[in-house]
């Protein structure tokens, strides 16, 4: 039995990294565990293995931007790591990020550079990593003295324990509930999982493109309507193959429509969100009088050519007699979806639901009903919308987490611990002077 461990961080996604990186470069004595034969699988599969870190902004727009009640819980989190700190931090340990359309990614646009940038930390920390080790059983400690934690075949004692075990999406990658299973067995809520950011699928013909061929669109605007009255609005591209709807817009949707647990809602697009209908009228004009065909005039206003032709025959009547009517600019920008379902959780980017808010203490990740016990990332019920808001979660829970527990520990000792944490391995290049400004910028910003 291993014993005398500060802390035991389990499963290592993004969160878990975080966590042991910060815990490494605090002192803390610290093991990773993960169940797979390799660490942050879906990290690698982030925005099309560019992986998309975070999204430009303060905390408190960001705070905003998640929405309630996820927003009000992370605000301490996002507060300790806004996007700025999250880009410097990198930055110091050799990541350089940069913007696109206000979403952060690696200079290099490689989700593998982020995974190394990790593992590199990890190595010259000595931090050790534990693959192929699931976490199966947390038992008490007496006294609230810690925690014991069967995981493969070995037990484990710790006096903190972290669950950094992911959502329920994508499971080869190996989140596949087990930290949930966990917190439930020592009495924690769970909310329902749902899917977040997952395709559409639809009956709507012109927007299903044959097999093997995918229509997309830069810009559209859709309202999710309740009762018939709009609910909400979100913006993005439109991706569409012959399986389900996606792109920003419709996975945004899609998570509106879990959190607010949906069952009847109805959708509208908005192909021309850019436009006004006076003004998208008159293109249609010219387009008319250029082409005199429908779906040349769709085609002239920038629809691409599957979806010119679909809608043309949709619209027949607002072209009939060899005109078009102005009823056809309004109609473009209201164009009812009939939904016939959303794609199943397994495919899902994030995953609603999990261990429930209400037993997490926001203000330090530690759980509500087992002091000692923390929580980061997608394991609780957290999500965000598309644009690198499920990352930045992660990364910044895990900072408060990790921070929460280095307060709770002699101040004095932890910093003993951190000083005599040196750079052992003659490392690459730059490692020391990577390490040296990842640590001070941990121990400027932890409140004392
Ligand atoms: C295809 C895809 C693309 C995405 N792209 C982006 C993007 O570009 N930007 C963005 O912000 N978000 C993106 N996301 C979402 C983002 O990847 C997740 O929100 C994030 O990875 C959550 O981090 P996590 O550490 O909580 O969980 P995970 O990254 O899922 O890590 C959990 C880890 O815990 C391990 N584990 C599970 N159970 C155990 C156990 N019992 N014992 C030990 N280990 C265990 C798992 O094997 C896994 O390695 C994407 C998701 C997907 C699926």
């Amino acid at each position: 039995m291993v014993q005398n461990t500060d802390l035991l961080i389990v499963g290592a996604g993004a969160a878990g990294l975080w966590a042991a990186v910060a815990a490494g470069r605090a002192g803390l004595r610290c093991l990773l565990l993960e169940r797979r034969h390799r660490p942050g699988l879906k990290l690698l599969l982030c925005g099309n293995n560019r992986c998309n870190l975070s999204h430009v902004g303060s905390a408190a727009e960001l705070q905003a931007d998640y929405g309630e009640p996820v927003g009000s819980f992370l605000a301490p989190a996002l507060r300790l790591l806004p996007p700025t700190a999250l880009r410097e931090r990198f930055a110091a340990c050799g990541l350089p990020s940069k913007v696109i359309n206000e979403r952060i990614y690696p200079a290099s646009e490689k989700a593998d550079d982020v995974l190394h940038c990790f593992t590199d930390q990890l190595r010259d920390l000595e931090v050790p990593l534990l693959l192929n080790c699931p976490a199966r059983k947390i038992t008490p400690l007496a006294k609230g003295e810690g925690f014991e934690l069967q995981c493969g075949k070995l037990t484990l004692q710790t006096r903190y324990l972290l669950l950094a075990t992911g959502g329920v999406s994508y499971p080869k990658t190996g989140s596949v509930g087990d930290g949930q299973r966990l917190a439930a067995e020592l009495q924690h809520r769970l909310e329902p999982f749902r899917p977040g950011l997952a395709g559409i699928e639809v009956s709507d013909a012109w927007l299903c493109p044959p097999r093997n061929t995918e229509v997309s669109i830069p810009l559209v605007r859709l309202t999710i309507l309740r009762n018939g009255q709009p609910l909400a609005i979100t913006e993005g591209n439109l991706l569409a193959d012959r399986t389900a709807v996606r792109g920003s817009a419709f996975l945004d949707a899609t998570r509106i429509i879990g959190r607010q647990q949906l069952n009847e809602y109805g959708l509208e697009l908005d192909l021309f969100p850019e436009q006004a209908a006076p003004e998208l009228a008159q293109m249609l004009e010219r387009g008319w009088q250029k082409t005199k065909q429908a779906a040349a005039t769709l085609n002239a206003c920038g629809l691409e050519h599957f979806l010119a032709q679909g809608l043309a025959a949709k619209f027949a009547r607002l072209f009939a007699g060899g005109s078009f009517s102005s009823e056809l600019s309004q109609a473009l920008k209201s164009i009812s979806i009939q939904v016939r379902g959303i794609r199943p959780l397994k495919e899902a980017i994030v995953t609603i639901g999990g261990v429930s808010l209400a037993d997490i203490k926001p203000e330090s990740m530690e759980s509500r009903l087992q002091p000692g016990l923390f929580f980061a990332g997608e394991v609780m019920d957290i999500d965000g919308p598309t644009g690198g808001y499920n990352l930045h979660a992660a990364f910044a829970t895990a900072e408060l987490a990790i921070n929460s527990i280095c307060q709770r520990l002699a101040p004095a000792a932890v910093r003993t611990k951190a000083a005599a944490a040196p750079a052992r391995r003659p490392a690459g290049k730059s490692s020391k002077d990577k390490k040296q400004a990842w640590g001070k910028d941990f121990w400027q910003k932890r409140p004392r």
